[in-house]
């Protein structure tokens, strides 16, 4: 009966294997043409003071309307997309349209956050991101304060001249260079000596259990006052409760992102949002 069950469990992996392969080599097609047919959107997340009363900055935060599948992950497709070139077609796009929509944030308010775009390490690898802002900035009449880049703390550990050349010359346009999930990647602090970074982005992982676990508080709250002292601008991701936010607030966390305060939304769902922000401050 036990081996019965042995052979039940192991044709259940194999399959689930297969559809798992067979979903992906899918989607990996579909994948191919979603550009053209229009598929991809972005939306944005708010950044905020911790005080709650300032959008600092949004996220730009890719969705795929796939035709029969619906809405699918940028977890499942990034990766995919990662494994060819055509994260660099989609990369692309991603940066022109999130570009588009901060020049929409200047012209419709006076405090416009600014736009924080996530770049992925092969497009670094690539070495054509830098010129893709520029072009962009110059044909937007953008500043580059407008922009924030998102990376990983993997592409600081690759050392090489072209990934520094790139930051260095982003920041010497304005523009910030975020460390995303940071504190996930690698123990290795140094990335921050020798490449120009202004912010650091608390992952995730460490607020999930922050009121429960005394280890989580100290990690975070230290983190938060390295940060400070190297004048680095911190922000901490997926803050969901009340709880969490307050005993952020203690750590001294200047910024925070989550659903607590608001979820990704579309351009116009923001701008709307900005637009009470700005008339109502008497409201508060
Ligand atoms: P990320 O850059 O770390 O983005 C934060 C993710 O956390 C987003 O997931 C956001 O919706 C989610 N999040 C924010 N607040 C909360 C919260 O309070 N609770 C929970 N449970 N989640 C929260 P999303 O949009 O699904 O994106 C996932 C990842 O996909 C991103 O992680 C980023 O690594 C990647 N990604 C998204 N858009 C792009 C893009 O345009 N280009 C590239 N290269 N990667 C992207
Ligand atoms: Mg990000
Ligand atoms: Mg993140
Ligand atoms: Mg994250």
């Amino acid at each position: 009966k036990a081996k019965q069950r042995g052979r039940n469990t192991r044709e259940y992996f194999n399959q689930q294997l297969n559809e798992d392969s067979l979903r992906r080599s899918q989607l990996e097609q579909d994948l191919f043409k979603a550009l053209e047919r229009d598929e991809f959107y972005l939306l944005y997340q708010p950044i905020w003071s911790i005080d709650g009363d300032r959008i600092e900055s949004v996220e730009a935060l890719i969705r795929w309307q796939h035709p029969e599948r619906g809405t699918v992950s940028p977890h499942e497709f990034i990766a995919i997309a990662e494994e060819s070139v055509l994260i660099h077609a989609i990369g692309k796009w991603v940066i022109h349209e999130a570009c588009q929509f901060a020049r929409e944030l200047s012209d419709s308010c006076k405090h416009a956050p600014k736009v924080s775009i996530n770049i992925s390490s092969s497009q670094f690898l690539r070495g054509d991101v830098e010129e893709q802002l520029t072009q962009e900035i110059t044909a937007l009449k953008l500043k580059g304060s407008d922009l924030i880049i998102e990376i990983t703390e993997s592409i600081l550990l690759l050392e090489e001249q072209k990934i520094y050349q790139q930051l260095e010359s982003m920041v010497s346009m304005g523009v910030d260079i975020a460390v995303d999930d940071f504190g996930t990647g690698y123990s290795s602090l140094s990335y921050l000596k020798k490449y120009p970074v202004q912010r650091l982005k608390i992952d995730k992982s460490f607020i999930d259990d922050l009121e429960s676990n005394q280890d989580t508080q100290s990690l975070v709250s230290g983190m938060i006052s390295l940060a400070s002292s190297l004048s680095l601008k911190t922000v901490v991701e997926g803050v969901e409760t009340q709880s969490q936010l307050d005993l952020l607030k203690q750590f001294g966390s200047p910024m925070i992102q989550g659903y607590l305060l608001a979820r990704p939304m579309t351009g116009d769902t923001l701008l709307t949002l900005l637009q009470k922000q700005t008339t109502t401050p008497a409201e508060k």
